[in-house]
């Protein structure tokens, strides 16, 4: 092609045109498959790998293509954050986590904790506090037992909202973890500040420990700063024995991760519950 300004620019905006596209594409297949409720959650168990007792799980969407196809969430979330998707979908996953909830409590797992992602979108919609309530009352969960997810970078943009709609949750029983955390760079008198009730320590963390188990580690960082603060801490993406062991000696006991469990169908949790 020759390389004149225009066909730079026409170059350039074809190729935006396709990704713009295939944007398109997706939000319209993945809202037809959230109205033909092809949408399902998954569970993973969140494990004491003090004893090996099983905490709770936290709820992870899926999306299966008519062509059985698998779209992370990674590229889908973000999609239906762009369009506004989120606020239904994300309304749904609290309402189907709490009843699978109240499922799992009334086969016996009775202090079974479920951690369900809360979208920033969805935090900051003005009504997420009416949906909240309301999947609660309508579930009728005990709210002690349901823990939400938020992300540190969530805690960055508007810092007065975040204040007080999480004093809010608090209020309704519910518990607060920081999804990903040290990856959102937020500032620790910001920490302070917020009413949550555990850090979440990111995969990436996690992953460094195998590669520099030194003292200094990030993890070990974490771990201290959660201790400091008084709020718990767990661990994502455990994959190995080593990991488990290290994050036992920094004093974390909490994890969740493959060493474990992939994330389950409801049926499968089921039965890997009852085989323990
Ligand atoms: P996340 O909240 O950080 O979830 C943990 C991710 O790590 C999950 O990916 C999980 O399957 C994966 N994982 C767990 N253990 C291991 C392990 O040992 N090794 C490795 N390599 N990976 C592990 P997943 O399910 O693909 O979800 C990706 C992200 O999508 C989530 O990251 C979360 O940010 C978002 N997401 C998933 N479900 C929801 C949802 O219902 N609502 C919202 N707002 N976001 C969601
Ligand atoms: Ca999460
Ligand atoms: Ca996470
Ligand atoms: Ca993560």
């Amino acid at each position: 092609a020759k390389m004149n300004r225009r066909g730079g620019y026409e170059y350039f905006t074809r190729n935006m045109g396709v990704e713009i596209r295939e944007r398109v594409l997706l939000m319209h297949a993945l809202r037809a498959a959230f109205e033909q409720k092809k949408l399902f959650l998954v569970f993973q168990p969140q494990i004491d790998m003090r004893d090996g007792r099983v905490l709770g799980a936290e709820a992870l969407l899926r999306w299966k293509t008519d062509e059985g196809k698998f779209i992370p969430p990674d590229k889908f979330i973000p999609i239906a954050e762009y369009s506004g998707l989120i606020v239904d979908i994300g309304e749904w996953v609290l309402r189907t986590a709490c009843m699978e909830l109240v499922h799992l409590r009334s086969l016996g797992y009775t202090n079974f904790q479920m951690a369900i992602n809360v979208s920033q979108v969805q935090f900051s919609h003005p009504l997420f506090m009416q949906s909240l309530n309301k999947a609660l009352t309508d579930t009728k969960v005990p709210p002690q037992f349901v823990e939400l997810e938020i992300t540190e970078s969530m805690a960055m943009k508007d810092p007065e909202l975040l204040i007080k709609t999480l004093h809010q949750i608090k209020q309704l029983g519910m518990s607060i973890s920081i999804d990903d955390f040290g990856t959102g760079f937020s500032s620790l008198s910001h920490l302070q500040k917020l009413d949550v009730d555990k850090l979440k320590i990111d995969r990436a963390f996690v992953n460094e420990i195998q590669k520099n188990p030194s003292e200094g580690s990030i993890a070990k960082m974490i771990v201290q700063l959660g201790q400091n603060l008084g709020l718990s801490i767990i661990a994502e993406g455990v994959e190995s024995e080593m990991q488990a062991n290290t994050l036992l000696s920094y004093d974390c006991h909490i994890a969740q991760g493959y060493l474990y469990s992939k994330p389950l169908t409801r049926d499968d949790l089921h039965a890997w519950l009852a085989s323990r």
